[in-house]
C-alpha cells in the first residue's frame, strides 16, 4: 500500500520546505547580526522592542531546529532506501499512513512514540 515513489516525494518535498526555511532564516540571522533592520515579512515593530540579543537567540533556536528536522528527513530518505522507512524502530509495526502524512520523518508508530517520550 504504501508505495516508496511517494514517499521520496513526500521528504523530498519536506526537505526543500526545511532548506528555504533555513535560507530566510540565515539570511534573518545575519540581518540581525549586522545590526540592520530589513526584515521583510515577519517585522514585528513593538516599540519597547524585542532586545537584539533575543532576536538572535530566537533565530538560532530555529535553525537549529530545522537543521533537526533536516536531519531527520534525510534519515527518512535512507530508509527509503532500505526499504526500513514506514516501519516503527522499535516495535517493528508498520506505522499508520496518517501518521506519515503528518510526519514524513516519523521513525515510531504512535504507541511506541506515546511510550518513548523524547
Ligand atoms: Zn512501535
Amino acid at each position: 500500500m504504501s508505495d516508496s515513489g511517494s514517499a521520496v516525494a513526500r521528504v523530498r518535498a519536506e526537505i526543500s520546505e526545511v532548506e528555504r526555511r533555513m535560507r530566510s532564516l540565515n539570511a534573518r540571522f545575519d540581518a540581525i547580526v549586522a545590526g540592520s533592520e530589513f526584515t521583510t515579512d515577519d517585522d514585528e515593530h513593538d516599540p519597547e522592542g524585542s532586545t537584539i540579543a533575543f532576536e538572535r537567540a530566537q533565530a538560532v533556536g530555529l535553525l537549529a531546529d530545522a537543521r533537526r528536522e533536516l536531519d531527520d528527513l534525510t534519515a527518512a530518505l535512507t530508509r527509503i532506501d532500505n526499504g526500513a522507512y514506514g516501519i516503527c524502530t522499535i516495535c517493528g509495526a508498520q506505522i499508520a499512513a496518517e501518521r506519515l502524512d503528518a510526519l514524513p520523518a516519523a521513525t515510531r508508530c504512535i504507541e511506541c512514540s506515546v511510550r518513548v517520550d523524547r
